[in-house]
């Protein structure tokens, strides 16, 4: 007896790629995954510096995350992340005058339904006055009534939406950009209602629970690439590391659809499957011409950097694991002592900077000059430590530009070729670019590759 394999090719091993090549394997098919980098991982990777693991820019997830936590199940990395039993922000707003004690207010969530969940600690919540406090429920009604498929949304920015329902400046910049800016990475004021509103949405006005946060205890590069590596090659995909891949092309499209080539460094791979999960700004240079209708959208998809700033202080300066800045150009601020296997008593924390597009130009010593004395007016204690070591990384694409508009620049996995789709966290997952909506983009292209007629597995003969 022989069986029959169909073979299958995916380029770009970020958690789209590795996701889409799991689910090929697990269908029957023999696949080869190739990625240009020596590591697995994408976006989400770490480094050796000064004794410690430096990751790239913290990621957080949410438990509304299912498909990433289904992700993290699959590769064998559950057990190294934390998730709140129960959602809860340190938002802190620096004094007005310096060396002065900043305000904290706390979210947490209660024990009932959504949306109500943060009702309680909102109404106590210091960074915003009593009207805004009690004005949030105004755009919290109008979010869960703004139903359909989010065309009209997307057509102004979140700020303008939520000035429409009655939200201020203030309470745009205590609440509602803690969330929009860390999520979209964008700030209300140029991020798509459309984006925004599905975050809420799903993070904060469905499920009391989907809001709780998550990160991984170990470094990105463990927690993805590495375990990823392994769970690849136990279920027989053949990994090309370091491997460019510089075009696809698609030979005839008979009856059984067209067969692939693709050409990389190393020499060509032919293939009856094809899964490009490379960023936006990469694939077109890889696809047939032609596969992918309106290839122009994806250029004014545009991109939004994240920049990091690592800083380690020789003592402890806070006890929390995360915390939020609110007037303050810090936005989010983690405890990565632990996670980076820093030895001693100092303490690591990395301060994320989204939306930061007029950051990745300037010098790391000027950032970090001015990230500094910010930290100090945010966390009191780390006025009288000493900073032992300081590192800035830069993402200058980390995500696509969620700008009104951009719904309907994302196309979806299938591409005009049969048997051919693309992946990555820019395609139309209805999620923000995400960990979550990398990992939905690669289950989407497998299932669309594999969904095309005339391609049932297996289709090739082998001894
Ligand atoms: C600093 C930063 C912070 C972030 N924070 C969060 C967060 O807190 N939460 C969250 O959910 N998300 C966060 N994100 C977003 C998240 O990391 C991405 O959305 C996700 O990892 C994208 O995965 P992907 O597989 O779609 O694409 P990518 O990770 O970009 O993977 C594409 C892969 O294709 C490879 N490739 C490209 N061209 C070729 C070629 N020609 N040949 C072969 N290989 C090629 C690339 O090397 C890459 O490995 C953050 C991103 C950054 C950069």
């Amino acid at each position: 007896m022989s069986a029959r394999r169909c073979d299958a090719v995916v380029v770009g091993g970020g958690l789209a790629g590795i996701t889409a090549a799991l689910d090929l394997a697990a269908a029957g098919a023999r696949v080869t995954l190739v990625e240009r980098r020596r590591r697995l991982g994408g976006l989400t990777w770490s480094f050796p510096h000064a004794g410690r693991s430096v990751d790239n820019g913290q990621h957080v997830f949410l438990r509304c995350c299912r498909a990433y936590l289904g992700f993290l199940s699959r590769i064998g990395s559950s057990g190294d992340v934390e998730l709140q039993p129960r959602m809860e922000i340190t938002a802190v707003r620096p004094a007005p005058v310096p060396g002065g004690t900043p305000t904290r207010g706390t979210l947490r969530r209660n024990r009932l339904p959504a949306p109500l969940q943060l009702g309680g600690s909102l109404l106590r919540y210091p960074l915003m006055s009593l009207s805004e406090r009690l004005g949030v429920g105004r755009a919290v009604l109008a979010l869960l009534r703004a139903g359909g498929d989010g065309a009209d949304l997307d057509r102004e920015t979140f700020a303008a939406w939520l000035a429409r329902h009655g939200q201020g400046p203030g309470a745009i910049d205590a609440l509602w950009d803690l969330i929009t800016v860390a999520t979209i990475n964008l700030p209300s004021r140029e991020a798509s209602a459309a984006a925004a509103a599905m975050v809420f949405r799903t993070g904060l006005l469905e499920d009391p629970t989907a809001a709780d946060i998550g990160w991984s205890r170990v470094p990105l590069g463990t927690l993805h690439g590495e375990r990823a590596a392994a769970t690849l090659e136990r279920a027989g995909v053949t990994v090309r590391l370091g491997e460019t891949a510089h075009c696809l092309t698609a030979r005839g499209s008979g009856e059984t659809g067209a067969r692939f080539e693709l050409q990389c460094e190393g020499g060509s791979v032919g293939s009856d499957l094809a899964v490009v999960a490379v960023a936006h700004t990469a694939v077109g240079a890889l696809l047939p011409p032609g596969s992918l209708t309106d290839q122009d959208r994806l250029e004014r998809l545009g991109t939004s950097a994240i920049v990091n700033v690592h800083v380690v202080y020789d003592r402890p300066v806070t006890d929390l694991p995360l915390l939020a800045g609110v007037g303050s150009p810090l936005q989010w601020v983690f405890d990565r002592t632990g996670s980076s296997g820093l030895a001693g008593a100092g303490q690591y924390l990395a301060v994320s900077l989204s939306a930061a597009d007029h950051l990745v130009g300037r010098h790391p010593e000027v950032i970090t000059a001015e990230v500094l004395p910010e930290l100090e007016a945010l966390l009191p204690e780390a006025r009288g430590a000493r900073v032992l070591d300081t590192l800035v990384t830069k993402e200058r694409t980390a995500t696509f530009r969620a700008a009104p508009g951009s719904t309907a620049l994302r196309p979806g996995p299938s591409t005009a070729l049969a048997g051919l789709a693309v992946a990555g966290a820019w395609t139309a997952t209805g999620w923000p670019a995400t960990m979550e909506g990398a990992v939905r983009s690669g289950h989407a292209a497998a299932e669309a590759v594999l969904g095309t007629p005339d391609r049932h597995l297996p289709t090739e003969e082998v001894a």
